[in-house]
């Protein structure tokens, strides 16, 4: 078996490496809307977490966003991002079951 290439990233929040599609990621879109991005193919600058609640509130603490976006994201944007990272991560998680192999984007 020859070893298939996959694409890492590193979680803003832990810096672990992780799969790609292990991670979620938050996009600063070209109008200056943060916001998440399941489909990981928004355009804009990206920053990756860890598909977990608490990557998400350690971000939050450490501001690690503010740094991986380079913009300063406001305590109510952390806010509504996390509710949205709780209301995906069900979604985030069942899709990661439904790929189980390793086919998709090399
Ligand atoms: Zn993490």
């Amino acid at each position: 078996m020859r070893p298939r290439k996959i694409p890492l990233r590193k979680c803003v929040a832990c810096q672990e490496m992780m799969p790609k599609k292990e991670l979620i990621r938050v996009v600063r879109t070209p109008d200056e809307q943060i916001m998440i991005d399941l489909t990981g193919k928004k355009s804009g600058r990206g920053a990756y977490l860890c598909g977990k609640v608490s990557c998400f509130k350690l971000a939050k603490k450490s501001k690690a966003l503010d740094r991986a976006l380079k913009q300063s994201v406001s305590a109510d944007i952390y806010d509504t991002l996390e509710q949205d990272f709780i209301r995906v991560e069900d979604e985030f998680i069942a899709h990661k079951e439904a790929v189980t192999d390793d086919e998709g984007e090399s």
